[in-house]
């Protein structure tokens, strides 16, 4: 029995450990953003993470597209909601990589980077079709 126990303890301890905290539609580019790591040889610590979406316009932030930031070890995104609603799915993407390219591998803004340059100029045409090598990139050591 207290070994039954144990084993339930364990579990749970784990499941907390990874733990998402955002509204559904961001799930898969999370996992893309954990799966493009892997395949790019990158370990990476993104959890806990909490993603949501706020009106950035209104608090002064006109033009921003997100902010991430890391408080009390949890990474905390804000997407600007006036962005995300009329951004296409590559675009989604390529935001959502450049933020947790900030707040989970600690780069700043570098304007050779396809995706970590400050203005995120691709189009979504260029960055599909360049996109293994622009991940390659973002994950370079
Ligand atoms: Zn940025």
């Amino acid at each position: 029995m207290r070994y039954l126990f144990m084993v339930i303890l364990t579990v749970s301890c784990a499941k907390e450990s990874k733990k998402l905290d955002a509204p559904a539609e961001f799930g898969k580019y999370v996992t893309a953003f954990e799966v493009a790591a892997a395949e790019n040889k990158r370990s990476v610590s993104i959890y806990p993470l909490k993603i949501s979406l706020a009106d950035l316009n209104e608090s002064g932030w006109m033009g921003i597209r997100g902010v991430c930031k890391i408080e009390n070890s949890t990474r905390t995104l804000v997407v600007n909601i006036n962005f995300w609603n009329s951004a296409s799915d590559a675009e989604k993407e390529m935001h959502i990589f450049h933020e947790l390219g900030h707040c989970v591998l600690g780069r700043g803004h570098d304007e050779w980077s396809p995706i970590m340059n400050s203005a995120l100029g691709l189009g979504p045409d260029q960055y599909s079709a360049q996109r293994d090598l622009y991940l390659a990139e973002l994950f370079k050591p």
